[in-house]
């Protein structure tokens, strides 16, 4: 864990000095290659005519999965965008990326992509958020079906399916028959207290905990296994980039009756996938033990101005030669600010200006 994850997520850190400008729908990032569009998926929930409209408003350019789940579309134009946001508007479904109104669900509400049960806890939990302009975009609620697998990201609110909630990646001992309930009330209670902070562990667990203490039982935590239903398939873009082809084909596949879950880790997982869909998919993602599923990179040159190298062609070059793909994450970056950087150990790969890259390798929390 890095020194800023490994403090204290009961201790308050330092407010923040400058406004959250996570981009979303309707408010883009102004990026070297036009504006940059993010949109966050409930639970990883998309459905094949949004992917449609996404890949479709990107163009040639592949789309982006972020660590958190989230589909980025690069590149637009103001109108663009605009148009992309007032076309999935009109999608509909449970879950859609932008409801009739245009409202997109402020911060990320991710879940267990392999489980159904926590389809509803997270619809709810993103309904009760959507278009509401209190919450910052920095914000992680995530709902675990036990497996851990979300909870291993250390949100700002996590339950596990049984009712556990964490707090900034702490047990809580709290507890509620009802996770959607529990999720709010905790996101309520930081927004509470929050002041300028994005995250809880700026103002401390116990600030939030307070309230909930007299509302929710306190019982020891218990974990609940849930199994896997259905037919799984997961595949990995690279870099999580799905170009025209590879979302083509997964789009026809959720017509085909997959159900699509992208997850925070970059993948895509297909419930009751098509027995020939490993096949179809063969070439355009990973389909099975791949050097990229321990790499990730930001955007770098030309994209992003501040780089000092191309990032990811030197990235598919050192993998093509067999330098990069080890065991150990790498994250590979244009600068020492070094976007994107996931959770855990991890081995920052960063370039510099003299055109060489060189290694930080950051501890992080190792799971049970
Ligand atoms: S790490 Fe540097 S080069 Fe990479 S996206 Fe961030 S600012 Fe750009």
């Amino acid at each position: 864990m890095s020194a800023a994850r490994r403090r204290d997520a009961a201790a308050p850190a330092a407010a923040r000095d400058r406004p959250d400008a996570c981009p979303g729908a309707w408010r883009r990032h102004d990026a070297a290659d036009g504006a940059l569009a993010r949109f966050r998926p409930v639970g990883g929930a998309t459905s094949s005519a949004e992917l449609r409209l996404l890949a479709a408003a990107a163009d040639t350019a592949p789309l982006e999965l972020t660590s958190r789940g989230s589909w980025q579309v690069r590149g637009l134009s103001d109108q663009g965008a605009d148009d992309l946001a007032a076309a999935l508007s009109r999608v509909g479904g449970e879950a859609p990326l932008l409801d009739a109104r245009g409202r997109d669900v402020p911060c990320s509400v991710v879940a267990s992509p392999r489980t159904p049960a926590v389809d509803a806890p997270a619809r709810a939990v993103a309904d009760a958020l959507r278009g509401r302009d209190d919450v910052p975009g920095r914000l992680l609620v995530a709902i675990d079906d036990g497996s851990g697998d979300v909870l291993g990201l250390d949100a700002d609110v996590t339950v596990v399916l049984g009712g556990t909630l964490y707090l900034a990646g702490t047990p809580t001992g709290i507890t509620g028959d009802d996770p959607a309930a529990l999720a709010l009330a905790a996101v309520e209670a930081f927004l509470a207290v929050r002041g300028d902070a994005w995250r809880v562990r700026e103002v401390g667990a116990d600030a939030v905990l307070e309230p909930l203490r007299e509302h929710f039982p306190v019982r020891e935590h218990r974990k609940v296994l849930t199994s896997p239903e259905g037919k799984l398939l997961e595949v990995l873009p690279r870099l999580g980039e799905v170009d025209t082809l590879a979302a083509a084909v997964l789009a026809d596949l959720g017509d085909e009756g997959a159900t699509l879950r992208v997850t925070p880790w970059r993948t895509v997982v297909l419930r009751d996938a098509p027995a020939d869909a490993r096949a179809r998919l063969e070439g355009l993602v990973e389909t099975g033990p791949s050097p990229w599923s321990t790499l990730s990179a930001c955007v770098g040159a030309p994209r992003c101005a501040k780089s000092h190298t191309d990032v990811r062609g030197d990235l598919a070059r050192a993998v093509a030669t067999g330098r990069a793909g080890g065991l150990l994450p790498a994250h590979w970056v244009g600068c020492a600010r070094a976007c994107g950087t996931p959770a855990g150990p991890v081995a920052v790969v960063e370039g510099t200006p003299g055109g060489t890259y060189r290694t930080i390798v950051r501890a992080g929390k190792v799971s049970p």
